[in-house]
């Protein structure tokens, strides 16, 4: 079945039997590749379930970092009437206002996000909505069976379903977890409209390891004011039970200073609550097909870094790999491995995966290390804030005076 706009219903359009390029998930990886290789000139067939994105908890805002990725693949245009940006980040530490943070963040639905990049899908790059039930792979042709009976046959098979597990199972990948629940990742609406606050966005950081919280962020999605909070408990464990039930009161408890900010922490909607854990790939080396995002790596939300990790790997497969594998004759294994072995891709996964482990050690360890560095880290915010406090008092110099 094939679609572009419509609801999961619409009628079919017949897929293209013979492409370059097909792309196995409609997200945020697949969707932004089968643009930019459309965009391009090549063929290529878009595959998702779902001609609608559900609207799940996923990463719901950026950076400018991020959004100068989307920039450099000439999607920005695409990309900015569906986001809210801000700027003017109140930052609270160690229970206290720290700073006002000057750069630009972006927030968004993950849902309406993808939604609005498929509805600006190049007209040659229909979303195939349909259900991927065989796979055969080889060092020249991939072949695709869906549900419906349709045949797709490919020069190069795109992987990019995210944390599904379906379509690496039948190719016969395999997942590793190295850091299995790492963390949790909570988001929810609070009551207060953006237009009755005097200030634009708030993040405020856990105080103690003991309470397990990374930090709590608070911004504009349209006119909502949207919370995300990252801890790094599990969702069995009585303080998540505590959290849902009764966000206000446990946010009051945890974060007094930025109360008044979050109109007292009235929530508005659900908990969303997502488990997340890190992991890898194992077994990706083969002929004719190359996983991307999340469907080959997965990172902590903690740090921010996923969307960037994901449209690197657009990038480098738009703008370095898949030009020169369409070049020559044949999609082996070895031909492929040469953007598993990319030193951007690579520093990027291995960056993220890093600052993944990072941000939960310095949050939580309660080793000697630990404990010292937090002591450093802390003492140096203290002192900032002190400093930051005394230029207030110091009376300001007349001009004139010596
Ligand atoms: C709770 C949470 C918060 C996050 N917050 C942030 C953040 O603040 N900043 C940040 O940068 N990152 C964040 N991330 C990470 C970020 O959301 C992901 O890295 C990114 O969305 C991954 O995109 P993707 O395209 O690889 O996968 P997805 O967007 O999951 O896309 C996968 C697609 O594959 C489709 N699919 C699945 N199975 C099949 C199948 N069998 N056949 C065909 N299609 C299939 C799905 O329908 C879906 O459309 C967060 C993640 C989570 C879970």
């Amino acid at each position: 079945m094939t679609s572009r706009k419509g609801s999961d219903m619409t009628p079919a359009e017949p897929a293209p039997a013979e492409v370059d390029v097909a792309i196995i998930g409609a997200g945020m990886a697949g969707t932004t590749l089968a643009t930019v290789l459309g965009n391009a000139g090549r063929k290529v067939t878009l595959i998702d379930p779902h001609r609608v994105h559900h609207d799940e908890f996923r990463a719901e805002k950026i950076g400018a970092n991020q959004m100068q990725l989307f920039e450099k693949l000439g999607l920005d245009k695409m990309v900015m009437p569906l986001v809210t940006p801000f700027t003017d980040v109140d930052v609270f530490r160690l229970g206290q206002f720290f700073a006002r943070e000057k750069k630009w963040e972006y927030a968004f639905s993950y849902g309406a996000l993808i939604n609005g990049l498929r509805d600006a899908l190049p007209s040659q790059v229909p979303l195939t909505v349909g259900k991927v039930t065989e796979v055969s792979t080889g060092p020249d042709r991939q072949r695709l069976v869906l549900a419906d009976g349709t045949v797709i046959n490919a020069r190069l098979l795109v992987v990019a379903t995210g944390y599904s597990e379906l379509v690496r199972r039948a190719i016969g990948v395999e997942r590793i977890e190295l850091s299995k629940a790492h963390s949790l990742s909570m988001g929810f609406d609070l009551a207060v409209a953006p237009r009755d606050c005097t200030y634009r966005a708030v993040t405020c950081y856990g105080k103690r390891a003991s309470d397990r919280v990374a930090y709590l962020t608070v911004f504009p999605i349209g006119d909502r004011m949207r919370a995300n909070m990252f801890v790094y408990r599990t969702v069995a464990e009585q303080w998540t039970r505590d959290f849902r039930a009764d966000p206000q009161k446990m946010l009051c408890e945890l974060m007094p200073e930025i109360s008044a900010q979050c109109g007292n922490f009235e929530v508005a909607s659900p908990v969303e609550v997502r488990q997340v854990n890190l992991t890898t790939t194992q077994g990706h080396r083969r002929d004719g097909v190359v996983f991307i995002g999340d469907a080959f790596v997965t990172t902590c939300p903690t740090p921010g870094v996923g969307i960037g990790r994901v449209m690197i790997d657009v990038d480098q497969l738009h703008s370095v790999h898949i030009p020169r594998w369409l070049e020559t004759p044949g999609m082996a294994a070895d031909k492929i491995g040469a953007f598993y072995d990319d030193p951007v891709k690579v520093a990027s996964d291995e960056e993220g995966m890093r600052v993944s482990v990072y941000a939960k050690q310095i949050t939580t360890e309660t080793g000697l290390e630990w404990r010292v560095r937090r002591l450093r880290n802390n003492t140096a915010r203290q002192l900032m804030i002190i400093g930051r406090k005394m230029r207030h008092l110091r009376p300001r110099r007349e001009p004139g005076m010596a």
